[in-house]
């Protein structure tokens, strides 16, 4: 097997991608890269400049004077920086769903992130979650899985977990987002959300929080031969 090793887990908003690869990250040794917390990251610079979500040409003109990283902290969880600052917590709020799947239908910010995510994938063994990791980030992903499930289903999940964080938001206004991002994210002309053609697909509306992560870790023992 080579080193370093990648699992590239895509789908829809809600299907449950970071938690099982959060799973798997523990069970593997693998760092989790979350790439959505990255476009959130731009997507939050562009809000605080009072930039538009849509006016392509001047969330481009942010781009030079960003200064984006990924940090883990001692638990192993992944912090965003903008300029410096942890701004985990400030791209989790509906706005910044909405500001982070917007930019990312700009080519010259998807061609900006590239770099950041494949320079992870070169240095560590690792589990990242997107939506075009399999078909154009990482096309080489020793593992591939497209992790759907129902919107009504995954706008359930997001609504507990919004609720969980104390951002008590209407189930409807959760579904009519993930549906915006639907079909954003796959009607878009740049890396639209799509399967890789080699990605194993797994629906999770009906499987268990431990069956989704089995489905997968089963594919990663598989390749490892383990
Ligand atoms: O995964 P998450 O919901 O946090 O991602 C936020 C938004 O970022 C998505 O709606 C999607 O538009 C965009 N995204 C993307 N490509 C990725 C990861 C996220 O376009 N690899």
């Amino acid at each position: 097997m080579k080193h370093p090793i990648s699992v590239a887990i895509d789908g829809p908003s809600g299907a449950g991608k970071s938690t099982v690869a959060k799973a798997l990250a523990a069970q593997f040794q693998l760092i989790y890269v979350d790439t959505g917390a990255i476009y959130r990251t731009v997507g939050l610079a562009a809000q605080r400049a009072g930039v538009g979500s849509k006016d392509a040409p001047a969330v481009i003109a942010l781009l030079p004077g960003l200064s984006i990283d990924i940090a883990y902290d001692e638990s192993g969880t992944q912090r965003m920086l903008l300029c410096g600052e942890d701004v985990s917590d400030a791209i989790r709020t509906p706005k910044s769903s909405i500001y982070a799947s917007d930019v990312s239908a700009i080519p010259e910010v998807r061609a900006y992130l590239m770099d950041m995510q494949r320079s992870m994938a070169a240095r560590h063994s690792v589990v990242m979650d997107g939506r075009d990791i399999g078909t154009v980030v990482l096309p080489d992903a020793d593992v591939k899985v497209f992790l759907t499930a129902s919107a009504e289903e995954r706008a359930r999940r997001r609504w507990l977990e919004l609720k969980k964080r104390g951002t008590e938001t209407p189930y409807d206004e959760v579904l009519r987002d993930i549906e915006y991002r639907d079909r954003q994210d796959s009607t878009r002309a740049a890396a639209p959300l799509r399967a890789a053609e080699d990605a194993v697909c797994i629906d999770s509306s009906d499987l268990s929080f431990s069956e989704a992560v089995e489905a997968v870790a089963r594919l990663v023992r598989e390749k490892l031969g383990e």
